[in-house]
């Protein structure tokens, strides 16, 4: 049963084998998503020093400040057989890891960790390389387990709840932030521990993909853009784009939502493993380009995600990288003439012989009344 685990207890273990394989020293991973994959626990980030260690050559052990004991020891780390080595305020928890490694040539260093980490590590281990630990991290968390995907299907069927309920609360008269508000509480009440974005965009906002609320009010003729996400229990993450219009939308925007919409069902269509991302970007964009919106879809067709809400694998035009099964990333393509804007956003999973879709809602414009 160990592979249906979310965070299995083997992990530290074929971690260690990764770092050894890529012939660095050891792991540094402080709070964030490395640290979270690899023992599954959710650590405050703090100035205060955690930290994962995790040797070529001894057993792993997790470095945490005094004050934060209890929480490791209530966390999924403790089940993991790891030693948990406290420090006490007075201590130099750098000095503490360089004493135990002893001498080292290379170590990768969370992508996420803070500078001010990364500098005192220098200064701690003079002389080590520093690397990305995603040198050795990125091989697994970028093909999902079963577990995993469970995981994101969750987050994709509670997100999916959050927009069936959008079109009710789209009306003339209220606020872009007056619905972002409600949004926001129903991203919690359906499961998510965590609101990551509340993006309404409404009118000319809408040509703008990462506007989030203003004071606009909506208006009849609006198409909005409504692309929410957020952080489940399991640490999983979604991530959901619709497009709305309230009243009747302008001719020129009902005429390009369908080429999106199109857009987005043959990028979908062209998932498959082997198949390199970027043709996954190619033909979200062929016929986009070939309608004539080619310079209003601006941004890159999509983002792995995980346990970050971006991550690898990138959809975009340059990178080769083969899709394999277990790969989780967006579909997203999007049109921002100017006057208005839209993007429709789904979650897929590559699988051993084609794709599916974490996200179910209707993808066909949903003209809710003024
Ligand atoms: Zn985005
Ligand atoms: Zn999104
Ligand atoms: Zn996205």
């Amino acid at each position: 049963m160990a592979d249906l685990e979310l965070y299995p207890a083997s992990r530290v273990n074929d971690v260690a084998a990764r770092v050894r394989a890529e012939g660095l020293d050891a792991l540094l991973l402080t709070p964030g998503a490395d640290l979270r994959y690899v023992t599954g626990y959710d650590a405050k980030q703090l100035e205060r020093l955690t930290c994962l260690v995790i040797p070529s050559a001894q057993p792993a052990f997790l470095v945490v400040p005094r004050l934060e004991l209890a929480a490791a020891q209530a966390s999924p780390a403790s089940g993991l057989g790891l030693e948990l080595i406290p420090w006490e305020e007075t201590e130099d928890p750098y000095a503490l890891i360089a004493g135990r490694l002893g001498p080292v040539a290379s170590t990768g260093l969370a992508d996420q960790m803070w500078a001010l980490m990364v500098l005192k590590m220098r200064d701690a281990l003079p002389g080590a390389k520093q690397v990305l630990a995603s040198a050795a991290l990125r091989d697994l968390r970028i093909r999902k387990s079963a577990a995993e995907i469970e995981a994101l299907r969750e987050a994709g069927a509670a997100i999916d709840r959050v927009h069936a309920q959008v079109p009710g609360w789209l009306r003339a008269g209220r606020t872009e932030r007056q619905v972002g508000a409600l949004i926001a509480e129903s991203i919690l009440a359906e499961g998510h521990v965590q609101v990551d974005f509340v993006i309404v965009a409404s009118g000319p906002n809408a040509a703008s993909p990462h506007h989030e609320v203003s004071d606009r009010v909506l208006q009849a003729g609006d198409a909005v853009v409504v692309d929410i996400g957020g952080m489940m229990p399991s640490g999983y993450r979604s991530d959901c784009t619709r497009t709305y219009a309230i009243g009747t939308p302008p001719e020129d925007f009902l005429a390009y939502y369908q080429v999106l919409r199109d857009a987005q069902e043959a990028a979908f269509a062209a998932v498959r493993p082997g198949i390199p991302a970027q043709d996954i970007d190619a033909a979200a964009r062929q016929p986009i380009t070939a309608a004539g919106y080619g310079p209003a879809f601006i941004h890159r067709t999509g983002h792995g995600i995980g346990l970050e809400s971006h991550e690898d694998p990138y959809i975009v035009a340059g990178n080769a990288e083969p899709l394999a099964p277990g790969m989780a990333f967006s579909i997203e393509p999007g049109i921002y003439p100017g006057a208005n804007g839209a993007r429709i956003e789904d979650i897929v999973v590559c699988t051993e012989d084609g794709v599916v879709r974490l996200n179910n809602g209707p993808r066909d414009l949903v003209i809710v009344d003024a």
